[in-house]
């Protein structure tokens, strides 16, 4: 089976975007490959953030990693601070990577707007930090999402450099695209997240959804019940197509086009089947959230077989850049 490593950064509760885009087919590849799925801290830190919440971000991540359904048996569940060699290989990765390389990644753009009062060296070398998180482990394969691919191309121009220079160690990891490209907020913005305020977090009740999902953005064209609208355009539209029955998303295109349902009535099923997908996330995720020997237990043990992993490949690459020190002994 194939190697595949993903992760998550741990900047907040996770919600619907993440699970969707994300954790959902994390679940279904772990029979198809060897995965290794990480909490990604160290990526939390190139912004400013509170150390009593990260921890708590962190552990809430592993309870929802679990509730979700990624399995210990299956794949190794790790975080990543866990295995520091992801720094280590991360510093000589640095020094073969051309800072213009790092400059004209689009997230760093994105993230000197965002926060320009904290343009930090961490956040130029977020990429690279990426590109070691994914070849220390060898992957061949990850999945990711249309705004990562850049960092993935970026890895293996990274890769491409290394063994030209040193030799042959890692493969080149492939991507693989998610069923699902984007989730859109719930405001109609291009994206779901934290951040934006406009997401459903996985532990939030069913009141809770339809207080959300209510008031979200619909066809803008479409004011009243005897408007017909389109739901080609419609974000809660969208949201039915991955969560709701194909009976149920018939009867929104036909009622929606013909104007024979309100948009209030769409948007009860969607919750009905939204808290249908994630009441059993939710009940588990409290159980493990009450429980943090269990969750420790498993992530000590993920962390312990990834370090692992990343030690024999560190032990090749300080082979081959000239760290091995004979004359000092067994490394
Ligand atoms: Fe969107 Fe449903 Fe309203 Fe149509 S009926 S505009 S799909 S919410």
């Amino acid at each position: 089976m194939k190697r595949l490593f993903s992760g998550v950064k741990p900047t907040g509760d996770l919600h619907l975007g993440n699970y969707l885009g994300a954790i959902k087919q994390w679940v279904e590849m772990q029979d198809g490959y060897e995965a290794i799925y990480g909490i990604v801290d160290y990526h939390a830190m190139t912004a400013t953030y509170d150390p009593k919440e990260l921890e708590e971000y962190v552990f809430k991540c592993c309870c929802n990693y679990l509730a979700c359904g990624l399995d210990p048996e299956k794949s190794i569940l790790m975080i990543q601070s866990q295995v520091p060699l992801h720094t280590e290989l991360t510093w000589f990765l640095n020094c073969l990577t051309p800072v213009s390389w790092l400059e004209r990644v689009p997230t760093f753009k994105d993230k000197v707007q965002q926060q320009a009062d904290n343009i930090n060296l961490g956040l130029l070398d977020y990429p690279v930090l990426m590109a070691a998180d994914i070849i220390i482990y060898k992957a061949e394969v990850v999945p990711v999402g249309e705004d990562q691919l850049p960092h993935l191309e970026l890895a293996r121009e990274i890769i491409r450099r290394f063994t030209s220079q040193f030799g042959e160690v890692f493969p080149e990891p492939q991507a693989i695209m998610g069923k699902v490209r984007r989730i859109k907020g719930l405001d109609g913005s291009e994206k779901m997240g934290k951040s934006l305020n406009n997401c459903i977090y996985l532990y939030e009740t069913k009141e809770e959804i339809w207080a959300k999902i209510s008031k979200a953005v619909t066809d803008p064209a479409r004011i009243k019940k005897s408007d017909p609208g389109n739901p080609d355009i419609c974000n809660i539209f969208s949201l039915h197509k991955m969560l709701s029955t194909q009976e149920v998303q018939d009867k929104v295109v036909e009622g929606c086009r013909g104007a024979t349902i309100g948009c209030i009535e769409c948007k009860r099923w969607l919750t009905d089947a939204m808290d249908e997908e994630l009441s059993p996330i939710r009940e588990k995720y409290f159980y493990y959230m009450e429980r943090p020997e269990e969750v420790s237990e498993i992530f000590t043990d993920g962390n312990k077989k990834a370090a692992a992993l990343a030690e024999q490949t560190m032990q090749e690459v300080y082979g081959k850049i000239g760290l091995k020190y004979k004359f000092l002994g067994k490394r």
